[in-house]
Order: C-alpha cells, then structure tokens, then sequence
C-alpha cells in the first residue's frame, strides 16, 4: 500500500475571483492534511490542486493515467465547478473514480453567514452538477457522502482505496498455470483474453518441466534450512523430526518442492499460479514425489494467488483479496461436504490439502499422511487446522459467455467437530440468509465450488472492485430470497446484452 497513492483534484472555477481560488486550494490541503492524518486510509492521498478549466481537468485526469503510483482519484466540487469542463478529461480517464461529497465547513454558521461564505461552500450543488456529467457520461463511480472527518466517510473512502489497489495490483497479474484444467471441468475454465482484457491478468501456461529446472537447481542447504523453520513454526509429532523415516523425506521433499515453486515464481515476476496433479514432473527426471500441497499453502499465506485444478480464475481472484485484505485471515476454499442440521445446516469447506494457514483458529499441525489421489499417490505433506468462527464473505468470478460474473456470499463460520479421520485444513460455514437459500441463490447464479474466502472484506468491497472493473455483480445476503434473486439476475441478463460496453 505504500507504493500507491490516491489523488485529490478539487472542482472550481474562476467566476469568483482569484482570491476565492486561493481560499478553495487552502481548504483541499487542510482536508487532504486531515484524511491523511486520520489513520483510517490505507494509502495516502496527494492533493493535485484546484481545475478551473477544461485544460487543467484534462492534463491531471492524463497524468493520472500515466502515473503508475495513482491508484484512483478523487474528486470534490468545492465551488461550483461547471461540468462541461469535466467532459474531456473524464473521457479520458482510466483510473477508478471515486466522487466525494462533503464541504470543508461542517455546519452552517447561521449569525455570520453572508454570501462570501455562501460562495466558498458550494459543493451542495457544485458536487450534484459534477454528478449530472458522470451520469450522463456513464461514468462509473463510487460516490461517499459524508463530512470528510467523520469516521464512517474515511471509511468508505478506505474501502474503496483497498479495492483500487486490488484492481492496481491486478493490472500486471501473471498467473502462471502448472498443466491445464482437469477432468472436463467447465466452472473454473473460461476466457483468458477476455479476462485480460476486462480484468487486466495475463494468465500463461508453464510446462511443468521448466518448474522441474527450478526443482534440480535448489540446493539441499536452503531445503534444509526450511525444514527447520517448519518444525519451528508448526505442532508437530516429535517423531516427524527422525531423519531415518520416511515421513521425514516426506517434509523434507515438501519443501524442496516449495522453494522450486517459489523461485520460479520470482523468476518470472509472476503473482499466482495453479496447479495440476496429474502432472508432477517425470519421475526419469527431476520431481515432486507428492502434491505440492503445503507449498500451496505456505505461498498462499505469503499472497501468492492460488488455484487448484487448474482454476486461475480463483487464482487471481486469491491474489486480489490478498491484496485488498493485506493477507487479513484468507484463503482459497472449496465446498466439500453438506451437514444437515435444520436451522444450523452448514458446509465443510477444505481441500485435499491446499487451505491457507491465515484463516487458521490456532497454530497449524504439520503432518504426513497417505494421498490416494493424483499421479502420484504418496505420504503427503499437509498443514492441517480448522477455520476461526465469524462472519466472513466469500467471492467467485465465473465466465458467462458474454461477461464475467462476480458473486459474493456472505458466510458465518461455526464451530466445527473434530475430524480425526479427515486431517486436512477446514472452514465449516453457514451461508447467508441460510443453507437453503445461500446455496440455492449462488448455484442459481452459476456459482463455483472453488471460491475466495476472507474474514476482512464485505461485499461492499466487492461492490466497489466489481464497479472499477465494470462487471456484473449479485450479492448473497441475510435478506436475499430466491424470489427477487432469480428477479435480479433475469433483469442482469437482460441489462449486460443491451450494454455491449460491459459484455
Ligand atoms: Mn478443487
């Protein structure tokens, strides 16, 4: 977040005087001062000064396009601020917008007001007149209204800036995929020049093979040194640290395996990547003796996008709310296994072995045990740990045909009991209104079984991605009925073929 900034341009003009300009300039650096100093922000905002003019909207929308550390602008009328000088400029921005309306005064002064002061605080209708263009420009927007230092207006401004720095972060992506989908899946497949188009992330297949060239150039120290730090940050079997058994060439061969991954990774500059586990490698070769699941899961933590099966669509998707969250308690999830308990009917979320330790209740367990599955059945190392309980929000994107749907569902996670013959990493949760409806609506929707869990980020960071990246978004909630749901996206089918833009 440090690398980033959000730009502050302030609407006027100069009907009122040069002085009324100095006076506007000198309010936008006190409240940029004050948003800054509020500690609510995630990164910081830069005051580009004051446009009067056609001219000055049009040369700080194009710097904004051309500086790669602006993340987002934000705009504010302070006087009125004519909107056909906005025309221009807005049709040329590509940063996301975000429209502030507030006033640098916060209540009326109702002895002393006079027209001077009438004239510097005119954002009641300066911000309506610059709202009037964005609409009819169909410009999107995230429009906060609010005094700009109340607490609840910087925090709306701050989910936003989180979401524009998701959207930067997304728009050099590469997504590395180890192998293609599997078995016929349709869900986790999709268009990848639409996606980089629409989405910004290039997604490209590696051949396992050129990752197996990583695997025989990493060197039995680093392995050894990584080995130590598992045992060091995770509960273990004491046992597991017996140089002479076989588990323990298990750990140790987890983790040749995950620095081959992780130094590929950098080589290329890549953010994410998926996996296949019909392919590890050949065994006349270098390769792994063993899905590369705690690897997956580690890398995970560490904010790399992941996806199973093939699935880059999640990967990338990991790789956003990793960004968003700042790797606030998040993971790649798939749903398992049904529980009916009447009102408490639930789903088990995990995998096969690739759940991310950042969801994780108390500190993980380090274990090896047999995977019957993949090419190569085998002792596998896994962490193994259930979810924290709260309420949390889970997101997917899937490929429509003729545009990307984003679909969230907000989730509490319960208690779980214990699963002493599953040993793999789980969430168990409650989607929202509740388990009928929840996955009625998201399977209605079209709905993966892969999604994107986080504990930190609300739909209304989803809102505010799915509105910069201009795709369709449903939201599964506690008032949601399966009613006005299908209602809703039957209208949304109908609104995305009509607006081509956003097909
Ligand atoms: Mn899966």
């Amino acid at each position: 977040m440090n690398n980033y900034e959000v730009w502050f341009v302030t609407g006027a003009q100069l009907l009122y005087g040069g002085d009324a300009v100095i006076a506007v300039d000198a309010h936008s650096n006190e409240m940029v001062a004050g948003l800054n100093a509020g500690g609510k922000l995630p990164v910081k905002v830069v005051y580009k000064g004051t446009a009067n003019s056609s001219k000055e909207v049009e040369a700080v929308m194009k710097a904004a396009n051309n500086d790669d550390r602006c993340i987002g602008l934000i705009t504010w009328m302070h006087t009125f601020s004519p909107a056909k000088m906005w025309i221009h400029g807005l049709q040329q921005l590509r940063k996301p917008l975000l429209h502030l309306h507030t006033q640098y005064n916060r209540e009326i002064p109702w002895d002393t007001m006079d027209m001077d002061f009438m004239n510097l605080n005119q954002s009641a209708h300066g911000d309506r007149e610059f709202g009037h263009i964005c609409t009819r420009m169909r410009i999107r927007r995230k429009v906060v209204v609010g005094h700009w230092q109340d607490e609840e207006t910087q925090r709306k401004i701050a989910v936003w800036m989180r979401a524009c720095a998701g959207w930067a972060d997304a728009q050099d992506m590469l997504i590395l995929r180890f192998g293609d989908q599997m078995n016929n899946v349709a869900v986790t497949d999709g268009d990848k020049v639409e996606a980089e188009q629409r989405l910004g992330y290039h997604v490209d297949y590696c051949p396992v093979s050129e990752l197996m060239t990583y695997h025989a150039r990493v060197k039995d120290e680093e392995v050894d040194a990584l080995v130590a730090d598992y045992f060091a940050s995770y509960d273990h079997d004491a046992a597991l640290e017996d140089k002479t058994t076989e588990a323990y060439q298990k750990v140790w061969n987890s983790a040749k395996a995950e620095l081959a991954l992780r130094a590929i990774l950098q080589a290329k500059g890549a953010k994410g990547f998926t996996t296949n586990f019909d392919d590890l490698g050949q065994t006349d070769g270098s390769f792994f003796d063993q899905i590369p699941g705690l690897a997956s899961q580690r890398l995970m933590a560490e904010g790399y996008g992941f996806g199973a099966e093939g699935d880059w669509k999640s990967a990338a998707l990991y790789r956003t709310v990793w960004v968003m969250s700042q790797g606030v308690g998040c993971s790649f999830l798939e749903d398992y296994t049904l529980n009916f308990d009447g009102a408490n009917s639930s789903i088990l979320q995990a995998h096969m072995l690739e759940v991310c330790p950042l969801i994780a209740a108390a500190r993980p367990r380090l274990e090896v045990h047999f995977l019957g599955i993949g090419i190569r059945k085998s002792l596998t190392v896994r962490l193994v740990f259930t979810s924290k309980t709260g309420t949390g929000c889970t997101a997917t994107v899937i490929d429509l045909g003729n545009r990307f749907r984003l679909i969230v569902n907000d989730v509490e996670c319960i208690e779980p009991k214990p699963l002493p013959k599953l040993p793999v990493a789980s969430a168990l949760w409650i989607p929202m209104p509740n388990f009928e409806v929840g996955a009625g609506a998201w399977i209605l929707a079209g709905g993966t079984h892969h999604s994107c869990f986080s504990y930190g980020l609300s739909a209304e960071y989803w809102e505010d991605y799915a509105e910069i990246a201009g795709i369709e978004m449903v939201h599964i909630h506690k008032d949601t009925t399966l009613s006005e749901f299908k209602k809703e996206l039957r209208m949304n089918e109908v609104y995305y073929m009509l607006n081509k833009a956003l097909c």
